[in-house]
């Protein structure tokens, strides 16, 4: 096995290119290679265990190795294997599924539409968003509005959404569809002097006046992550996001809530929306619905959207869009079980309870540090802005690398951090089920980590 190992290793460059990965560093240091995981701790090839405080990409919620969640893929697969959903063909799983998310959503959602990744999930909701408008005749309503250091995928479009330059820079992106706006992060982008009541003003003012300039017949919808994750670990100053969907309304354009990684519990409630007070006509999903056991994804949306589809139907027919997996049984019954263990383990309650301990042991830890500006996020996630100098609010020199050298500090020391270097910020999303011992350890880690490299020991 060791030696299949070692010939596995120096033949993954030769046949693979990984996604959002460096073919120079794949071929310096050979691939990462994962060989089992098991709660919040992964093992590599070497069978050094690791604590991984970013659950995969934001989206392990329950935990690895869960033996129901294997179990109930098992049953399916031998049940009924696959079978589509397109031309109205259904599956059990699907609407066990769909009537147990909307159980748990903001009130106004009343249908889902199953995909498989959180892409195609904010793809779907571009294509609803033009056939809602087009269908009530307002077939100007193309435009979309997404924020500075959002992120919303890497599909074409999706990536055009995605406010972060190293997602456009090698493509013709981002697509003229999409209008940007300012991140509302008020230590970066507030003025000096300016109150983050005032900072706030300032960016719905900004919102406001885009509007103005685009024509509000010409925009559809405003795609926002209740926190930011990818971009920073992001939240708004408080009253934007009231002010925020006013505004929207008034203009008749639609709020979409990307909660790809806020859903499922991270934040203490189900969905970010519910903790942000946000009431979006439409949400995406995708990681925690399945703890990423299998790639699927969930948009929620409103009665009024269904209405308005349901008088095109008898119109137009087929409603012309859906993918060969949405709906798949195997995923559906994945996400079931992994529902019912978030339920039963009281994991939404959890992940507050162990959210507000993190932050509590990381503010107590690392809170005065001279190089770390602000711990930002709540519940299970969080992002430890660095900074070069405190006073100046000067931020790490990207050429110095701190946030990829911090997070490989802690990997040395048998921790898994995301760095985040476009921003300057580690980010920390591990499984809802970490424990207190593990976020102390992380947290330690963590410490020294950014010690030895802001001050070079
Ligand atoms: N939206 C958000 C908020 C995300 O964090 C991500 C993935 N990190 C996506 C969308 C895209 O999801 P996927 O990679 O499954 O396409």
């Amino acid at each position: 096995m060791k030696e299949n190992m070692a010939s596995l290793m120096a033949k993954d460059a030769e046949v693979l290119l990984h996604p959002a990965s460096s073919i120079t560093a794949l071929l310096a240091n050979g691939p990462d290679m994962i060989t089992s995981a098991k709660g919040s701790t992964v093992t590599d090839a070497n069978g050094r265990e690791l604590l991984d405080a970013v659950g995969g990409l934001w989206c392990v919620n329950v935990g690895y190795g869960r033996k129901e969640l294997a179990d109930a893929m098992q049953q399916a697969a031998q049940q009924i294997s696959y079978y589509h959903t397109f031309s109205n063909a259904s599956n059990p799983w699907q609407v066990a599924l769909a009537e147990k998310l909307l159980s748990k959503a903001p009130e106004q959602m009343t249908k889902i539409f199953f995909g498989s990744s959180g892409s195609d999930a904010n793809d779907t909701i571009i294509k609803l968003v033009w056939h809602y408008f087009a269908l009530k005749g307002q077939h100007s309503k193309t435009k979309m509005i997404a924020r500075e250091q959002g992120y919303h995928g890497t599909s074409i479009s999706t990536a055009s959404l995605t406010g972060l330059g190293g997602f456009h820079k090698e493509f013709p992106l981002p697509l003229d569809f999409v209008l940007r706006t300012e991140c509302p992060h008020f230590y970066t982008r507030g003025k000096a002097g300016e109150t983050e009541e005032q900072f706030c003003d300032r960016l719905i003012d900004e919102v406001a006046q885009l509007i103005e300039r685009e024509g509000a017949e010409n925009i559809g919808a405003f795609f926002a992550e209740p926190i930011h994750a990818a971009g920073g670990v992001i939240e708004p100053p408080k009253g934007y996001y009231p002010k925020l969907q006013s505004l929207l309304k008034a203009n008749d354009i639609l709020l979409v809530a990307d909660e790809v990684v806020c859903g499922y519990g991270r934040l203490g409630k189900w969905f970010g929306s519910q903790v942000l007070d946000i009431k979006p006509d439409f949400m995406a999903t995708a990681k925690g619905l399945t703890s990423g056991y299998f790639p699927m994804s969930a948009v929620f949306m409103t009665q009024d959207i269904w209405e308005v589809m349901k008088l095109g139907s008898e119109k137009l027919g087929a409603f012309s869009h859906g993918y060969t997996y949405s709906g798949h049984p195997i995923g559906a019954a994945v996400a079931l079980a992994n529902l019912e263990i978030i339920e039963k383990e009281g994991l939404v309650e959890l992940a507050g309870e162990t959210g507000r301990y993190l932050h509590e042991q990381l503010q107590a830890e690392i809170g005065d540090h001279p190089h770390v500006a602000e711990i930002r996020g709540r519940g299970l996630i969080a992002g430890v802005q660095l900074v070069a100098n405190k006073a100046s609010k000067l931020l790490p020199d990207p050429a110095e690398k701190w946030p990829l050298k911090v997070a490989n500090a802690c990997r040395e020391a048998g921790v898994i951090v995301r760095p985040l270097p476009s921003v300057g910020t580690i980010a920390i999303s591990p499984p809802l089920v970490i424990t207190r011992e593990e976020v102390d350890q992380l947290v330690s880690v963590l410490k020294q980590a950014i010690d030895s490299v802001t001050f070079g020991n």
